[in-house]
């Protein structure tokens, strides 16, 4: 672990106000994280998490930022970094889905998608990675999907950004490297929160008979191999897809 003023490394996880986040925030707080919960409108779940972190005996701060905007990214890593002294690990988690049928999504429905799904995670990483190569150590995570390997009918524009995600990985993967940067992507597949919630009766049907291990993710489930690549343990893991799915993707 990087040498700052600190003792304890910190994080900063998008989105963590609840589900997945939620839980990956929880996990590096478990681990020993001083962790930076970031949320775009929802204050009292955000408020709620970091008071559970921090109840690991760990600090824990929140800070409000849209990611969709990226001047408000670079505010926000740059907020974290102050709050917390340093910035160790950053989770890009945050994510919508608008799901439509090609011919009926509108431009709006795929820039909307994009732009908090993939520019979001590109305007994070680009704030994060100047203050992680200066320090030489670094660790990011991104937020992927099943679906942005495999894609998915009815979501042309959010596979798009969790494909998108992925190159994203492998090529600051690429470029970092060197510096002690890791950057890997975790690729969710059905996991219960609010999003999936938000399925129809059919598309849960559909996906719960895919998955050869017969049953939804816990959000847990996922935030533990976040919490491995985020660890100095994973120094000799870089520009890696890993699925939690339930053996779904195969
Ligand atoms: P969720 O809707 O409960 O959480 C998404 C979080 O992102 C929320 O806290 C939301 O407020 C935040 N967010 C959305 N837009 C934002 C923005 N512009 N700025 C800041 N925060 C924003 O859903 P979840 O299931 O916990 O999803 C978490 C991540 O996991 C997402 O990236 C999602 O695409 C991905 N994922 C989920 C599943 C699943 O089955 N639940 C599967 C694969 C991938």
């Amino acid at each position: 672990m990087a040498e700052t003023a600190t003792a304890r490394p910190a994080a900063l996880v998008t989105g963590g106000g609840r589900g997945i986040g939620r839980a990956i925030s929880l996990a590096l707080a478990a681990a020993g994280f001083d962790i930076c919960i970031n949320y775009a409108g929802n204050a009292a779940a955000a408020e709620q998490t970091a008071a559970d972190c921090a109840a690991l005996g760990v600090k824990a701060v929140t800070r409000q930022a849209d990611v969709s905007d990226p001047a408000a990214c670079q505010a926000l890593v740059e907020g974290a970094a102050a709050d917390l002294g340093r910035l160790d690990v950053l989770v890009n988690n945050a994510g919508v889905t608008a799901d439509k049928l090609m011919l009926r999504m509108e431009e709006a429905d795929f820039d909307k998608v994009i732009s908090a799904n993939l520019k979001g995670a590109f305007f994070c990483c680009k704030a994060a990675c100047k203050l992680m190569m200066r320090q030489r150590y670094g660790r990011i995570v991104n937020i992927s999907s099943v679906v942005g390997l495999h894609g998915n009918a009815g979501q042309a524009n959010y596979a798009a950004s969790k494909a998108g995600l992925i190159g994203l990985t492998k090529s600051l993967a690429k470029e970092y490297a060197a510096r002690g940067v890791t950057v890997n992507a975790v690729a969710p597949g059905f996991i219960a929160t609010d999003m999936t919630d938000a399925m129809t009766d059919a598309a849960k049907t559909a996906s719960l008979a895919a998955i050869p291990a017969g049953r939804v993710g816990r959000p847990e489930e996922v935030a533990a191999a976040v919490a491995f690549l985020a660890s100095p343990a994973a120094a000799y893991v870089t520009g890696q897809v890993l699925c939690v799915d339930g053996g779904m993707g195969m």
